[in-house]
């Protein structure tokens, strides 16, 4: 087994097209998952995954889901053939029991997590199992839930939570290069600087963060990710920005717990 313990990683995942795309972003997401430890198996939280109680994967071959409307045959087209871990999804029911249970085809991935696992991991031959959120849970209670799962980082479990620190599509300015919104910006600022002080119970907090955060979030779905992955960070445990870019009005800032640094060539 592997006895390296894990890193966690918040990550930005954007629009479904990202799977059939070669960006800088999605160059970035490959890059990741050549840096980081290989896992026994990814323990993933989508901001599209919400339901009530506590659902996890537990099927032997989840189906991919394509939850998006509009988008071009080739994304419906797209399929990630991860296999699940069914011992490990009960054993992450049983940890949250009584509100987690495993969930045998209710749900399979849905594109917060294939449209980035396709690049990170392109072989799909990393066991895979998602978790959905407690619609019913308060922010704190979503923190919990990723601190109750922390110790599987020690079991070679590589924990991602997929969402946006702002996500607001209404106003998003789809022509190429557009800047980001100014209160997007200023929104992902505040959330680096409150993540790299520790600053846990302020995120928590998030609605508390700035006079502008409701145009940052009509709804918190996509934040939500982030504070399971805080929950999972051990004391003083390093953290890093990657993807740390805002498009218009989708902030894309990922947020990697507990890696080796970057080594860089002299
Ligand atoms: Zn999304």
């Amino acid at each position: 087994m592997n006895t390296t313990r894990m890193p966690s990683i918040f990550l930005g995942h954007g629009s479904p097209m990202a799977a059939l795309e070669d960006t800088p972003l999605t160059r970035e997401w490959a890059a990741l998952g050549k840096r980081l430890p290989r896992p026994r198996a990814i323990l993933m939280i989508s901001a599209h995954w919400e339901t009530k109680g506590i659902l996890v994967t537990a099927g032997e071959r989840p189906r991919t889901i394509h939850d998006f409307y509009g988008f071009p045959p080739a994304l419906y087209a797209q399929e990630y053939k991860a296999p699940g871990d069914p011992e490990l999804a009960q054993q992450v029911a049983q940890m949250l029991a009584p509100i987690g249970r495993a969930d045998l085809d209710s749900w399979g991935y849905d594109h917060g997590t294939w449209s980035v696992l396709t690049h990170m991991y392109p072989d799909a031959d990393i066991p895979v199992i998602q978790l959905s959120m407690d619609l019913r849970l308060s922010p704190e209670g979503h923190y919990q839930v990723g601190k109750a799962l922390a110790s599987l980082r020690d079991q070679g479990v590589l924990i991602m939570g997929s969402g946006n620190i702002v996500h607001n599509l209404r106003l998003y300015d789809r022509r190429p290069g557009a800047p980001a919104q100014p209160w997007a910006q200023r929104f992902t600022d505040t959330v680096k600087a409150k993540v790299a002080a520790g600053d846990h119970a302020a995120l928590i907090d998030y609605m508390s963060l700035d006079p502008e955060v409701a145009l940052c979030f009509p709804e918190p779905e996509h934040f939500h990710p982030l504070l399971y992955i805080l929950g999972t960070q051990g004391p003083g445990e390093r953290v890093e920005f990657v993807t740390d870019e805002v498009f218009s009005s989708i902030s894309m800032t990922s947020v990697l717990v507990g890696a080796e640094p970057l080594k860089v060539a002299a």
